[in-house]
């Protein structure tokens, strides 16, 4: 037997790695296991290359509990390790990184020791954060190789000795700490397994799970099928998950069930996905899900899984993929993700970043790749991808220029265009005097509707822009038009919207505008309607509300808060009360004897024009519709 010290320059080190970081103490489970399979997969390869050439038989890995003896083993046939492995890869080169971290942890605030360990995995060496004595019973796959057995308590001395063992592989033996004693139920390994080994390449047994199975050749009096109660070997993995299969090879019925495999509770199907397949600029694989969002914003982030070669890392992907794809669902694997270290430091890695633009390429061209080759069924989606697109736009300058290819406008007709068809389309007759391409905008067609016809009838297209992030959208999209303005149809008479050369003669002399005025102000708040005289044409209203798109947008603004406008806060609505000049209906009112009738016919037409910004509430509706009915008598 061979006795020893584990290379230690450091006292001290088995508490430090037990304090690591409590909260993940879990992954000591991922790292033994992925152990196992790493030493499995080098077998295999060993195989392929003719270097091995015994049976490999069952590669399976087992990880067994034994509550009374207190330990939990992970078992596996890989290439296992001689006497001379075990000193150099357990001993010394396992050890010395662990030791690293210990030397660097030493010293430091709580802060900086954090941002240290995020550098650092612990390895085989994590298992010490929860067992009391760890002991390791190998035999290598080489020839003649005889069984050892490594043994160390959590304090520097180890044992290393001849070992009983059969069979080619390793068996990990934890003896779990009273302090860790969670991690000897069965129902918490089942979790910790089922969290990070669902999709490990190699099988991993864990325990036994009940089943039915049809007993053949036997019937029951009415003729049904049999069925017997049996216990089969429970298998945690999908060694094959979808995304390491071919794109050719899948069916859009194989991509639902992945989906459903990854979101067992979810029921919504998803709208599509995205398979991602790159070999170059480096590795990454994976499948991302655009799932049905309703009207309203559901903010669903963590539903994407980052893998390293099949080994679950997070899934908390803030700051790892771009912020606007972590309302997407799927998986993502690539082996330059580094394991085991802290989500800070996954942020700041290079490789991570360049992974995350890259995903954001793929998303571009994938959908416009749906764009181009199927119009049809990519508008059917529109709507229910908009909000991903929109967000992107905003937060991504360089999505903003993949996407501008295919981002849609719908107008009030339901047609859709791209931004360029749209701009060929309104390029005609909604340039303004100043040669401004004026886009009108509807946020609500049905509270908006008598502003909607009053454009279309002049001729001028309207937009939708109903998403919950459309006057974002809008401020974003403003800048990059070139000489462009969004309007609100609310935000002013359509004359003025698109305001033209040429303007009608006025009916109303400036003497006349003048005494009729004071009329109209006493009929509502002057502090916030602002009475106002313009040149309609005949057929339009002859009082219409709005509220100026400038005006509008710094409430709206002020409303969010931010920047600096929180003083805006409590500023009062400004409207514009905008009497037709060329109504016939104003002409009257102009040339009426009776005070009293003149006043009448005034208030009833401010109260319409109220009434259709929604604005007539309360008392004021009441008296307004008593005052209607008494004018029908
Ligand atoms: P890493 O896996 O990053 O190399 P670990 O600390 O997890 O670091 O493991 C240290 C080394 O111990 C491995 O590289 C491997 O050589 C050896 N080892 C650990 N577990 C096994 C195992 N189950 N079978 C064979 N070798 C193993
Ligand atoms: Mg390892």
């Amino acid at each position: 037997m061979q006795k020893g010290k584990i290379n230690v320059q450091t006292e001290n080190i088995f508490p430090i790695i037990k304090k690591f970081l409590y909260s993940d103490h879990e992954i000591f489970l991922r790292e033994l296991v992925s152990n196992a399979v790493d030493a499995t997969q080098k077998l295999r390869t060993l195989a392929s290359m003719g270097e091995y050439s015994g049976d490999i038989g069952n590669t399976r890995i087992e990880v067994l509990l034994d509550s009374k003896k207190k330990t939990l083993t992970i078992r596996d046939r890989g290439i296992g390790m001689t006497a001379d492995e075990v000193d150099r890869y357990i001993n010394q080169i396992a050890f010395s990184s662990a030791e690293e971290f210990v030397n660097k942890y030493k010293g430091k605030t709580e802060a900086e020791t954090t941002a240290i360990i995020g550098h650092f995995g612990l390895g085989f060496y994590s298992s010490f954060m929860v067992s009391d004595k760890v002991e390791v019973i190998s035999r290598s796959y080489k020839d003649g190789s005889e069984a050892v057995r490594w043994e160390c308590d959590g304090s520097p001395d180890y044992t290393l000795e001849a070992g009983v063992r059969e069979e080619r592989g390793t068996d990990i033996v934890l003896h779990i700490s009273d302090e860790s004693k969670e991690f000897l139920e069965e129902y918490k390994i089942l979790e910790l397994l089922k969290k990070y080994c669902k999709f490990l390449p190699v099988e991993i047994e864990f325990g036994v799970e009940k089943t039915k199975e049809k007993v053949e050749g036997e019937k029951d009096k009415d003729g049904n099928d049999v069925y017997k109660d049996v216990e089969k070997p429970r298998i945690i993995n999908n060694t094959h998950p979808a995304w390491t299969v071919k794109p050719s090879e899948m069916t859009d019925e194989d991509y639902k069930k992945f989906y459903n495999e990854l979101y067992p509770y979810t029921f919504e199907e998803p709208l599509f996905h995205i398979h991602l397949n790159v070999d170059y600029p480096f590795n990454l694989t994976g499948i991302l899900y655009f799932p049905k969002v309703k009207d309203k914003f559901e903010i669903q982030k963590n539903k994407i899984q980052l893998y390293s070669n099949q080994v679950f890392v997070t899934d908390q992907v803030e700051g790892i993929v771009p912020d606007f794809l972590t309302l997407l669902h799927g998986v993502i694997d690539s082996p330059d993700i580094p394991l085991n270290v802290s989500r800070s430091y996954l942020q700041s890695d290079p490789n991570v970043k360049k992974i995350s633009s890259h995903i954001s390429k793929k998303v571009a061209d994938k959908l416009e790749e749906i764009f181009k080759n199927d119009r049809t069924s990519f508008e059917q989606k529109w709507n229910d991808i908009k909000v991903f697109i929109a967000y992107g736009m905003i937060a991504d300058t360089k999505f903003y220029e993949r996407a501008e290819k295919f981002c849609l406008f719908q107008n009030t007709e339901g047609k859709f265009f791209t931004f360029g068809e749209y701009k060929e389309l309104i390029n005609s007759n909604q340039t303004d005097k100043d040669k401004n391409l004026v886009y009108l905008y509807t946020n609500n067609p049905v509270e908006q509707h008598s502003y909607v016809e009053a454009a279309r009838q002049k001729g001028y297209d309207v937009l939708v822009m109903d998403g919950v992030l459309d006057s974002h959208f809008i401020n974003t999209l403003e800048p990059k038009f070139e000489k462009s303005k969004f309007t609100r149809v609310d935000g002013d008479i359509v004359e003025k919207l698109i305001e033209k050369d040429e303007k009608l003669p006025s009916k109303l002399t400036d003497e006349q505008k003048d005494l009729l005025k004071p009329l109209f102000e006493e009929m509502v708040d002057k502090t916030i309607f602002h009475v106002q005289f313009e040149s309609m044409s005949e057929t339009d209203q002859p009082v219409i509300i709005t509220q100026s798109e400038f005006m509008r947008r710094y409430k709206e603004m002020s409303q969010l808060g931010g920047g600096g406008m929180g003083f805006m806060g409590s500023m009062p609505d400004s409207y514009n009360l905008v009497i037709n000049s060329n109504h016939p209906l104003v002409g009257r009112i102009n040339e009426e004897p009776v005070e009293e009738n003149k006043k009448q016919v005034i208030k009833q037409l401010t109260d319409l024009a109220l009434l259709s910004q929604g604005l007539l509430k309360g008392a004021a509706l009441t008296e307004f519709i008593k005052r209607s009915v008494d004018l029908i008598d």
